[in-house]
């Protein structure tokens, strides 16, 4: 396993989902054996019934896998970021950096660097991201 860990939460649930793909797949194998185990004795129901539970185990540890793949794939896709206008209402100084816990709109902030009147908050809003184009380099 060489995956990078860069994003730990990600990888936590795709280890975690490992996991039970992998138990439910070891399941899944004992059951087929025990199936051909059963069939060879002649227990033939027995090996039926182990033979669909071997195959809809490896079914579900299959669908788990590809679903897994799927989240972390969408997982990597950056969540956007939550900005904060302040505002000067004297002078019209404007603001912008990423949203503080504590942040609600018309909050009054430290005061203005140019009129020391109260800055507030103006807006909070998420920053959507556009793909990144290339202006002329
Ligand atoms: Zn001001």
């Amino acid at each position: 396993m060489s995956e990078k860990s860069s994003t730990s939460a990600a990888n936590k649930i795709s280890t975690y989902l490992m996991m039970i793909v992998l138990i439910v797949l070891a399941l899944s194998i004992v059951a087929l054996i025990l199936s051909v185990n059963a069939f060879i004795v002649g227990n033939e129901i027995v090996a039926g019934y182990l033979m669909v539970l071997g195959f809809i185990a490896m079914a579900v540890a299959a669908y788990v896998l590809f679903q897994s793949r799927k989240r972390v794939a969408s997982m990597k896709i950056e969540a956007p970021k939550v900005m904060t206008t302040i505002e000067c209402r004297k002078c019209g100084i404007k603001n912008v950096r990423e949203f503080k816990r504590g942040d609600f709109v018309f909050k009054d902030l430290e005061p203005c660097q140019k009129c020391d009147d109260k800055m507030i908050i103006t807006a909070i809003y998420k920053e959507v991201k556009e793909k990144e184009k290339t202006y002329g380099v």
